[in-house]
């Protein structure tokens, strides 16, 4: 059993100041009905720190039963669950993002070694909104009636969940939050290269006294995903991960009971229009492309300049591209961390290669690179076309692809020509040109002279094959609730 945590009353006083105290064990078993068991299968695999590439930790790897042992635990405490007044469920879940406050440096040093983002997204972006997003959710847990009134409404009942390794710990509260809030019990297995910031929530989970069995995590690799997928007793499927995967999950589920909720890839566009605050837009740019090394669904991968300030952007971003610190995720001024796993890398790295072969024109920050571990310069391409492989197709690292537009219909037109629509941007001083570019968009989340800006009440979801299905916000609950 963990340690309790000293703070395990319904006390909502500030947190206190974190002790900074890293525990990673060798080993992690699977977290099952409230107790961190030994998986069946008798298999483990190694996570490592992609900066240095030495192993942290040795993890489970479930099999086939060792999902239905988590499924049935699930389903065991669905009932006690779903009967639990929505207040003391609220409480529950208040108790889990007040504990994520307080060891939110451990949380944060521990997501930038598992995952090589730097150590200043993870404290002031990662943390903090995962957090928020426990809390936002709590707060509707006693006032689903308010939510959706005049709605007879019900929770699926057990949920299987599926994240990425882009945003562990996040993504990790945005599936249990609103699966908890709406009296769903859950199954939830983070990815493979990034296990243990979600079994550090398991632990806590522990110590915040949930009820067992009404969160399992349990850790493995795309054939656990499967077994979670394929198992008859879920009644609902979250997943958030490549388009690839989301295509076998739907295939998999097609003329079952099971619902699901999809967040798949992105290749967004931001357009800089010439009356644009420059300075402000090319900041955003370099958010919007290089934030957490790129590996973002909605990263703004492409940008479309229009002609006339075409040359001071690409000036002024090659400027800024100059400037950013690429090294030692867990140094703080570090602005590129390390890429996610050497598969990562190698997929980017065959982009940027088809990238000069179609002819484009490369720019990169001409750094010195780490000798251990997995990186990336900050790249941009130039003299891009609209059919090329890295306009269209979602690369999932720091790579930026620029092209140039006249006219507005222009440039709506080839912002919405990729099989992708999740995020959007637009730069502008003229608030009747975001009005008139944002409508036109086709994408679930367009930003207007920001970008990559979340609040855990606003939906994000997308178009065409980046998903089905919204996150967050009201929408985010009702995805988990049978009307
Ligand atoms: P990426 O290609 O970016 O690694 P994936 O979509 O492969 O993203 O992975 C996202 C999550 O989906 C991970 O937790 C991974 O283990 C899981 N996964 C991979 N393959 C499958 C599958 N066939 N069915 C269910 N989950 C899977």
């Amino acid at each position: 059993m963990a340690k309790k945590s000293k703070h395990t009353s319904w006390d909502l006083s500030p947190a206190p100041e974190s002790t900074g105290h890293v525990d990673i064990k060798k080993k992690y078993d699977l977290f099952i009905d409230g107790k961190f068991v030994k998986p069946k299968s008798g298999k483990y695999f190694n996570t490592i720190n992609p900066a240095s590439e030495q192993v942290l930790s040795s993890v489970a790897h479930a099999n086939e039963a060792d999902v239905d042992r988590a499924v049935k635990a699930a389903r065991k405490a669905s009932g006690p669950w779903q009967k639990l007044s929505r207040k003391e469920r609220a409480k529950y879940i208040y108790r889990i993002a007040r504990l994520i406050q307080e060891r939110a440096k451990e949380f944060a040093v521990i997501e930038s070694l598992d995952g090589g983002k730097p150590i200043r997204e993870s404290r002031d972006v990662d943390v903090p909104l995962a957090a928020n997003h426990f809390f936002y959710t709590a707060g509707w847990a006693d006032k689903l009636e308010y939510a959706f009134p005049n709605r007879k409404f019900a929770p699926y009942g057990v949920a299987g969940q599926i994240i990425p390794w882009n945003f562990p710990l996040l993504m990790a509260a945005w599936k249990i939050a609103p699966a908890l809030a709406t009296g769903n019990t859950v199954v939830l297995k983070p990815a493979e290269t990034t296990p243990l910031t979600a079994l550090k929530l398991a632990e806590l989970i522990q110590d915040a006294d949930l009820p067992p069995g009404v969160v399992n995590i349990i850790t493995g690799e795309g054939d656990t995903g499967a077994a979670i997928v394929n198992h008859k007793d879920i009644d609902k499927i979250a997943f958030t991960g490549s388009t690839g995967v989301g295509k076998i999950i739907r295939k998999a589920i097609a003329g079952t009971k099971k619902k699901a909720t999809l967040e798949l890839g992105g290749k967004a566009a931001n357009i800089i229009c010439e009356d644009a605050t420059i300075d402000q837009a090319v900041e955003g740019i370099v958010n919007g492309i290089y934030f957490n090394q790129g590996h973002v669904c909605c990263a703004g991968s492409r940008l479309f300049v229009q002609e006339s300030v075409y040359d001071e952007v690409l000036e002024k971003l090659k400027f800024r591209i100059e400037s950013l610190v690429v090294g030692d995720p867990l140094d703080k001024n570090t602005d590129i961390g390390a890429i996610n796993s050497k598969e990562q890398l190698h997929t980017i790295e065959k982009y940027i290669k088809a990238g000069k072969a179609e002819g484009a024109i490369m720019y990169q920050n001409n750094c010195d690179l780490p000798s251990k571990g997995f990186w990336c310069r900050p790249t941009l391409f130039t003299n891009v076309s609209q059919s090329s492989k890295i306009v269209q197709e979602e690369i999932f690292g720091p790579v930026l692809a620029i092209q140039t537009f006249r006219t507005i219909a222009e440039v709506i037109s080839k912002a919405n020509n990729t099989p992708y629509g999740l995020s959007a941007g637009v730069w502008t001083d003229k608030g009747s040109k975001i009005f008139n570019l944002s409508s036109q968009m086709n994408a679930g989340v367009v930003w207007a002279n920001t970008y990559n800006k979340f609040d855990p009440a606003s939906p994000f979801g997308g178009y065409k094959e980046s998903g089905i299905g919204r996150e967050g916000g009201l929408h985010g609950l009702q995805a988990y609730l049978k009307f």
